[in-house]
């Protein structure tokens, strides 16, 4: 990654291959040339100081090396910088840069135009000069994940809002502070009012990881385990949702144990982990730097399914289609 210019890097550690030690492995992306996206991957052990390069060059980046770069340094997003004056030069760049189909195309410029595109700082920067060079401007916003939304069975969000509805309207100021089945997930913004909730929670209910969101104003939902995510959202978009547990560390503080973006309601990708992260600082709350458990959604391109990618097997449960490398689960319908 010596190279002037945009790049990015992010060290996980490994097995050395030769002796089994604790061994870095660097990953990287950068713009070669200002123009050409590149991925390079090295390992070094500093045990028998084998150093292994797997790749430096150019070429589609495997998912475990963006993973990396995005746990480190999150999302960046690419925004449009105008309205859009010419959507042919956009679709045109759009669809040269992924090299795929003209239906791709579109699927990008719909995020393009409704949130963003979501990627890693380099990507982001490659597809600014590739849109730029098409006469496309756009802006690169650091520390922004997407906009999930809901994408599970629609009468449960229609059951969601009513109750939700139903509880705002019967308890006056009843922000569910009591949590105690009020639909909705608590929302918890300050240290105290999340000790004011963990304090009352009993053993047994923080044996198991909670129900949580993180709202697009980015504050931390609770709701107890096994609620619908769109419950304790309230039926709205969110930033990431999944399952969270919190004990007491040694000196009684809390901290989290266990984190993950598993909601099948709203199906986030792992990149939605800064959001959670930032959602868990405000608190002052010490977690694990990651999922605990990060979970693959992907909706199968062949029969329209949305299913989890196991153990890096990018292949549809259902119909045995395979998957896209790209999180596509909430595609945006065609207008
Ligand atoms: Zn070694
Ligand atoms: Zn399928």
């Amino acid at each position: 990654m010596g190279v002037a210019g945009v790049g990015q890097g992010a060290r996980t550690a490994v097995r050395c291959e030769q002796c089994g030690s604790a061994a870095v492995r660097s990953v990287g992306q950068f713009l070669h040339r200002g123009r050409e996206l590149w991925w390079d991957a090295e390992c070094h052990c500093p045990s028998c100081d084998l150093n292994t390069c797997e790749h430096s060059g150019p070429g589609a980046t495997p998912e475990d090396v963006r993973t990396a770069l995005l746990a480190a340094h999150g999302p960046t997003r690419l925004r449009l910088s105008g309205p859009l004056g010419d959507p042919v030069a956009a679709l045109r760049a759009l669809r040269e840069g992924s090299g795929g189909s003209l239906r791709a195309a579109r699927e990008l410029l719909d995020e393009l135009r409704e949130f963003g595109l979501s990627g890693t700082a380099v990507e982001m920067a490659w597809w600014r000069v590739r849109l730029g060079e098409r006469g496309v401007a756009a802006e690169v916003e650091e520390g922004f994940g997407r906009a999930y939304r809901y994408v599970g069975p629609p009468e449960l969000r229609e059951a969601a809002v009513r109750e939700f509805s139903a509880a705002r309207g019967s308890a006056a100021g009843g922000s569910a502070a009591s949590n105690g089945g009020t639909p909705g997930g608590l929302p918890v913004r300050t240290a105290g009012e999340f000790a004011g909730w963990a304090g009352v929670r009993t053993a047994a209910e923080l044996a198991e990881p909670f129900t949580f969101v993180v709202d697009l104003g980015g504050v931390l939902r609770l709701a107890p385990r096994r609620s619908e995510h769109v419950a304790c959202a309230g039926g709205e978009s969110v930033s990431s949702a999944g399952e969270v547990g919190f004990r007491r560390a040694g000196g009684g503080a809390w901290e989290v144990w266990t984190v993950s973006n598993l909601s099948t309601g709203y199906c986030p990708d792992v990149t939605s982990w800064p959001a959670v992260a930032a959602a868990l600082d405000r608190l002052g709350l010490p977690h694990p730097g990651g999922f605990t458990h990060a979970v693959v959604f992907r909706r199968c391109p062949g029969c329209g399914r949305c299913g989890i990618v196991r153990e890096g097997h990018y292949v549809c449960v259902f119909c045995d289609g395979d998957l896209p490398e790209r999180w596509n689960v909430d595609d945006p319908v065609p207008a």
